[in-house]
């Protein structure tokens, strides 16, 4: 076998033909070992060619740098070649020969990262590598190892999932076929991903879960897969970290990821709060919300002023057949009994007042002074930051693991807490950051839950007053707005 001992003028050749990241890093990874290689050598590096996304097998394609290194080598500009493995510098026997005459010739070495000297210079090397050749026809193995190691580091590094079905949102993007094949990427799918930015602005705005799975199923939406969306679902995909582009573990968000965000994570960080704070409204009054689609946008806002309090008046279908009309419950119920109003005609009314209303709110200033977010950030940081150290403090075991316990749940409660409060801070802030114009377009298409969700964000109440002469023309003094 013969060896140099003269420092080598190399040129490192690099080439990845199932690159479905397109992106470099495949050639990146083995010029890395490469140039690790050379040093090693005491080789100079002269030049680097590079074939990416170009398979070898494919005679339609030509090898560029290939073409280029031959004729570096025929100029006596490189006098070795560096590569990652012996399939990279040629698969075709063609390919094979050729180089042995070339490298022959020039007296040039061969060296890869995996397999050693490749050497061209002897017959039993050039056996060797007819060999070589040969079995890279078949070379299903060295592939499978490459996509192992891609994958391996992309898990390492906590890039990507290995299982799981698609997220909705995105198109996920597989490496080889069949229930074996690998996920390689997750790309934003457009189609989809406009629909996890319109759910969660809604749900921002106050709309319930439900009233978005009605709606997405009334749309004939799919989850990812195929099915109809529940309430699980739709809740599962708002509160993930998925959706910002944040990797999770265990439900906890544990940094970035490399899969693009549809959502900021601002957003994600409100969502989350205000979701476990459903959760726990829900829990707390032990109240089931069904699913029930909402019919009535100002359902709960009309309250009859027959009594201090207020009292809601009642949905009732018509009984002069002018359509359906909000009543005041009867006597025995707390209310008058008698006092009502059209349906139809407060609606109108109140859809009129509300564009009235958020077209005269101004805009908030950028800092608000009294935006407490900003305070609460910062005591959440520093409580996550104590229940990091409380967490070493355990592994140190200097103190009882169930008093660090107690003081993290603390910790946790209280970073509940200021997250809650921020989150409706945050709701109030952006509905009335509403495109009103926008609102008025898209205003008729809206569902009744969202509409009702908007109504509450910025009315208390609306009173009722009772009816004067003459009774059958809507009288809108009648009506009073209790703003918020
Ligand atoms: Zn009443």
């Amino acid at each position: 076998m013969k060896t140099s001992a003269r420092a080598r003028r190399v040129g490192i050749y690099l080439r990845i033909s199932d690159d479905r990241l397109k992106d470099e890093k495949g050639v990146k990874r083995q010029e890395e070992d490469c140039r690790l290689l050379a040093a090693r050598l005491g080789w100079r590096v002269i030049e680097v060619y590079i074939d990416n996304d170009v398979s070898a097998t494919d005679r339609r394609k030509v090898r560029k740098d290939y073409r280029r290194m031959l004729g570096d080598i025929e100029a006596g500009h490189i006098d070795a070649v560096i590569a990652w493995h012996p399939d990279r510098v040629y698969r075709q026997p063609a390919e094979l020969e050729e180089l042995i005459l070339l490298i022959e010739r020039k007296d040039t070495e061969i060296r890869t990262c995996l397999t050693g000297i490749v050497d061209l210079n002897t017959p039993a090397g050039r056996l060797n590598a007819r060999m070589l050749g040969a079995v890279a026809k078949y070379e299903t193995e060295h592939r499978a190892e490459r996509v192992k190691r891609k994958i391996q580091e992309l898990v390492e590094a906590g890039e990507i999932h290995n299982s799981g079905h698609r997220p909705f949102g995105y198109e996920r993007i597989y490496e080889g076929e069949g229930p074996r094949r690998k996920i390689i990427e997750d790309r934003i799918d457009e189609d989809e991903a406009k629909y996890v930015r319109d759910w969660a602005k809604r749900a921002l705005e106050g709309e319930s879960l439900y009233s978005l799975v009605t709606d997405a199923n009334t749309k004939k939406i799919k989850t990812s897969t195929n099915g109809a969306w529940s309430y699980q679902g739709m809740k599962a995909l708002l509160a993930s970290g998925r959706i910002a582009g944040l990797k999770e573990h265990k439900r906890q968000v544990v940094g970035k990821a490399v899969w693009p965000a549809i959502i900021s994570e601002e957003q994600h960080k409100d969502l989350r709060a205000l979701l476990s704070d459903r959760a726990e409204q829900a829990k707390e009054n032990g109240a089931q919300r069904n699913a029930t689609a909402i019919k009535y946008p100002l359902s709960g806002l009309v309250r009859c002023t027959c009594d201090e309090d207020h009292i809601r008046m009642r949905t009732s279908p018509s009984s002069n057949r002018k359509g359906p009309v909000y009543r005041c419950p009867p006597k025995g119920d707390g209310g008058c009994g008698g006092r009502t109003i059209r349906i139809d005609d407060l609606e109108r009314l109140m859809e009129k007042l509300l564009f009235a209303r958020l077209e005269e709110v101004e805009p908030l200033d950028e800092a608000d002074p009294d935006d407490p977010r900003p305070a609460l950030e910062a005591k959440v940081a520093k409580w996550e930051r104590r229940v990091g150290e409380l967490k070493e403090e355990l592994l140190d075991g200097d103190r009882p693991a169930r008093e660090i316990q107690e003081a993290v749940e603390v910790l946790n409660s209280r970073i509940a807490q200021a997250q809650r409060e921020a989150a409706q801070y945050g709701v109030r802030d952006r509905v009335l950051d509403i495109d009103v114009e926008q609102l008025r377009k898209e205003w008729e298409d809206y569902p009744a839950a969202r509409k009702q969700s908007l109504y509450r964000s910025v009315i208390e109440k609306v009173l009722v007053h009772p009816a004067m002469p003459p009774r059958n023309v809507f009288n809108r003094a009648r009506v009073e707005v209790r703003w918020r």
